[in-house]
């Protein structure tokens, strides 16, 4: 079983690392263990549980039983959840950071040190290596800081994504260990000025040098969250491929590294426009195949974005805390506002909404640790039940 107390006993970086690397090693292997015993299905699924919805189907044996985790689990989640919580608690200024448009170094080493920024990352590249189930535990807290919460994801559930999910051998020892600590940062960089929903849309274009060694990359990248402060870009542009002799226009994706490039703009949760004047990228660091970038986008965005259901929920929880203590001591009339009965139909709606959005959310994590493929067609709906709320 994983001590997580002992990161925040070690204030110190170079211990805390250490720390991380020796706790990992259990933790991953508990993890692996923990979602073998989970009373799940092995044979083929479909996965596609969502799109069937749309059209009328609702196969009940993808989701019932509800996901369940075993006691064992619980326990853990509740060793991690415990630190993570002090800290959010005791060591977070949300008011400063949002007054300054800053998260403070201080507050990011203390992330770094309870191992938030490698959470799913495995083991063997310096991570946490934990299930979906409990990365979207943790984000229910790390939500509580919507500038944390946005720098996290950012950096994890899409920055470095591309290489876990697509990245080569060599890519992955090369990046994700410091990645994993948070020596690194990472962004995810696909949206343009005049690209958005319609990502294959982009203009950003990648022209391979003429000695075949680099890519020369143009274009300008919007709302890049993490853009000021990323070490590590995964960067989408378009490229000439050939297929079966015909030349073709197709998205790749690539690793970009900081330097060279030109960043502007900056908002509390630094989302910056990232420009691209003729930067070089070795072609070694092409994620995938060249030509493949808008398959790996949509790869990382169908994993990336589950885990806003939970921190959504963790956060209109927090904000139902913070209303009914109001609505409690607030006196109108010789009564507290609690008492009147359209606040309290208020109350039982925010909890319909929280109960509802956890659920999903959960359930989401839960079909996507399945052994096999993830099924993460469910977290497209928990988005729009997000934005309905
Ligand atoms: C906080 C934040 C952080 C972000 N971080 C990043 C990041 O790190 N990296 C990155 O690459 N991007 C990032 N983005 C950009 C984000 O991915 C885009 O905002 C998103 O792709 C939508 O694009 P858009 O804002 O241009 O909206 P548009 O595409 O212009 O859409 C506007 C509205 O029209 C609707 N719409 C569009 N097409 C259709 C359709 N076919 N049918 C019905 N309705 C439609 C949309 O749902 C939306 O409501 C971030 C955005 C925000 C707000």
């Amino acid at each position: 079983m994983m001590n997580v107390n002992r990161y925040v006993l070690s204030r110190s970086l170079h211990f805390g690392q250490r720390l991380v690397s020796r706790s990992t090693r259990r933790a991953a292997t508990d993890a692996e263990r923990l979602q073998q015993r989970r009373s799940i299905r092995t044979q083929s699924r479909n996965l596609a549980y969502a799109k069937d919805l749309f059209l009328g189907q609702v196969n009940k044996a993808e989701v019932f039983p509800y996901p369940e985790i075993g006691n064992e689990e619980v326990e853990e989640i509740n060793q991690l959840v415990a630190p993570v919580e002090k800290f959010f608690s005791e060591e977070v200024d949300s008011a400063k950071i949002d007054r300054e448009a800053k998260i403070p170094e201080e507050t990011l080493n203390g992330l770094k040190e309870l191992g938030l920024f490698g959470i799913m990352v495995p083991e063997e590249y310096g991570g946490l290596g934990l299930s979906n189930t409990v990365y979207a535990r943790l984000a229910e807290i790390t939500s509580l800081d919507g500038s944390i919460a946005v720098t996290l994801a950012a950096h994890q559930a899409i920055g470095l994504k591309g290489i876990l999910i697509a990245g080569n051998e060599a890519q992955k020892q090369k990046y994700l260990p410091k990645l994993a600590s948070g020596e690194h940062i990472a962004a995810f960089c696909l949206t343009e000025p005049g690209s958005g929903s319609d990502a294959a849309s982009i203009t950003t274009r990648a022209t391979l040098s003429e000695d075949g060694k680099h890519y020369l990359i143009n274009g300008s990248k919007f709302w890049i969250s993490n853009g000021d402060m990323a070490d590590v870009m995964t960067v989408f542009a378009r490229t000439e491929v050939v297929v079966d002799g015909v030349k073709k226009d197709k998205i790749s994706a690539f690793i970009v590294e900081r330097d060279k490039l030109g960043i502007r703009g900056r908002l509390a949760f630094s989302a910056c426009e990232v420009s691209f004047d003729n930067v070089p990228v070795p072609v070694e660091n092409v994620i995938g195949e060249v030509g493949g970038g808008f398959k790996v986008a949509m790869n990382i965005l169908n994993s990336g974005r589950f885990s806003m259901g939970s921190s959504s929920a963790g956060m209109i929880k927090k904000l139902i805390e913070l209303t009914s203590e109001y609505a409690a001591t607030r006196k109108q009339f010789n009564k507290s506002l609690g008492e009147f009965g359209m606040i309290q139909e208020k109350f039982a709606l925010m909890s319909i909404n929280a109960f509802v959005m956890e659920s999903m959310a959960y359930l989401t994590a839960g079909m996507m640790d399945r052994p096999g493929l993830p099924d993460c067609s469910f977290a497209g709906i928990v988005l729009v039940a997000i934005q309905k709320t």
